[in-house]
């Protein structure tokens, strides 16, 4: 019997014993221990639950779970065990009490927001975030009736003050933002967003919780693409909600009626009396998000993203180790018109890195040559390691130059508006021998 189908709805919350168990332990142990302990006689690696459904004795056994009065397992488009075995590692690393899997980092946004706004209300965002984020909140969520307003990470404390609304219901940035890599002030944007009774969201998917761990800055709640660094190998999609437990809901529980009101969707449950500040967020994500929106991770990629979780700490480090190494050799060779990266101490960030992200800046570098945008094409065309992909964060290297891919329906002014001039190139940097990868470039910029 596999000890996984015991946790369920009403216990989505990691517990406390295991919450005391992991926390003596090293973030590298957590990589491979944090949330599965078999027992006696127990699969060793986290089983895969591959059943939609899950059986009972009685229908009144079964009643109870879905009036959330009994914890277990009933259908795995709200919850698997594999998914929330693996959730609960995530947790670990990130210092939080709750979290779930969603298929994308796409659904881990979207549900992150929308779990506390509705329509008319409205949230302040960096403005210096993923494009795919960006497009979900400025047009898809706009058009539900949820309004942003986009805020330069660089802003003065009175812009970012006077971006907020009577009915602002979120703050959101990227610990280092893809693609402009810049930094967050995450120790600034929370205090911000607690003097206006809300919480600060961080997506820190480049960061991950090897390099920065957001809650430790004050930040509440923690999305992922676990797509990126996390699955780590390019094989799985997938994303991730943390909560901090921190953020009090009820101070606030006239903007957070969801959460502190009753849902009569599920007979009158109140969120926060239930399951206490450490679970209700995550409690009515899966009960009502999960529920009706079903973009729940296939508990077949969730083993997978388990394997990466498992060479996290490793890899990381490794990125961060290779990526300074690349950053540094471009920033002296001649064909080279300039570099982005905050581990180097001529970079508009490094001071914030040098708080935030003290044992490394992640793997990806972006760059320009001389030349502009046609040298840059020769530049990609002549790498022979690093591969053209539209992926980034991967044990391999790869490369991407947005302005003749992702963003090639944009001109070259719409381009620089976007902050993705038509020479950017975003490297970003495997765990391959660094040698090996300072050959490639140096190669391929022979040619220009
Ligand atoms: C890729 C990415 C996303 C979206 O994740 P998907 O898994 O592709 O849906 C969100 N945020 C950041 C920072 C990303 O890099």
């Amino acid at each position: 019997m596999f000890p996984l189908p015991h946790l369920g709805i009403c216990v989505i919350l990691i517990s406390k014993s295991c919450r005391k168990c992991v926390k003596h332990m090293k973030l590298d142990t957590k990589c491979l221990h944090a949330g599965y302990t078999p027992k006696n006689g127990e699969p060793r690696q986290i089983p895969i639950i591959q059943s939609t459904t899950f059986k009972y004795d009685t229908s009144e056994d079964m009643g109870k779970l879905f009036d959330l009065e009994a914890s277990g397992y009933f259908y795995t488009r709200l919850q698997n065990p594999t998914n929330d075995a693996v959730a609960a590692r995530i947790a670990a690393l990130e210092g939080g009490t709750a979290a779930m899997l969603t298929s994308s980092g796409q659904a881990a946004s979207f549900y992150a927001i929308f779990n506390i706004c509705s329509c008319g209300d409205h949230v302040v965002s960096s403005s210096s975030i993923y494009g795919g984020t960006f497009n979900l909140f400025a047009d898809t969520m706009m058009r539900m009736g949820i309004d942003f307003t986009f805020v330069s990470p660089d802003c003065s404390d009175e812009e970012l003050n006077a971006a907020f609304r009577p009915n602002t219901k979120a703050v959101f940035g990227e610990t280092i933002a893809n693609p402009a890599l810049t930094v967050l002030d995450i120790e600034r944007f929370a205090k911000a967003a607690h003097a206006h009774g809300v919480p600060l969201i961080v997506d820190n998917t480049f960061a991950t919780p090897i390099l920065c761990r957001p809650f430790e800055w004050g930040a509440d709640i923690v999305t992922h693409s676990t797509t990126k660094y996390m699955d780590g190998h390019a094989s799985a999609v997938g994303g991730c909600i943390v909560d901090s437990g921190k953020f009090d809901w009820n101070a606030h529980a006239d903007k957070f009626p969801g959460l502190t009101t009753p849902d009569e969707s599920y007979h009158g449950i109140t969120y926060t009396e239930r399951f206490g500040l450490e679970g209700a967020y995550i409690t009515k994500a899966t009960a009502q998000l999960m529920r009706d929106f079903g973009s729940i991770q296939a508990p077949q990629n969730a083993y997978l993203l388990n394997l990466g979780l498992e060479s996290l700490h490793l890899r990381m480090r490794r990125h961060c180790e290779n990526a300074q190494a690349v950053a540094e050799y471009l920033e002296q060779h001649p064909k080279v018109a300039w570099v982005n990266y905050c581990g180097l101490p001529s970079n508009k960030y490094y001071a914030l890195a040098q708080k935030y992200l003290p044992d490394g800046c992640c793997g990806v570098v972006s760059f320009g040559v001389q030349g502009g945008r046609a040298a840059a094409e020769l530049f990609m065309k002549n790498l022979k390691l690093a591969s053209i992909v539209t992926h980034v964060a991967d044990a391999k290297t790869c490369v991407l130059h947005p302005a003749s891919t992702t963003h090639r329906q944009m001109n070259d002014e719409e381009l620089v508006a976007a902050g993705v001039g038509p020479d950017l190139i975003r490297f970003s940097v495997g765990i391959e021998d660094k040698e090996d990868i300072l050959a490639d470039l140096q190669q391929a910029l022979a040619v220009l």
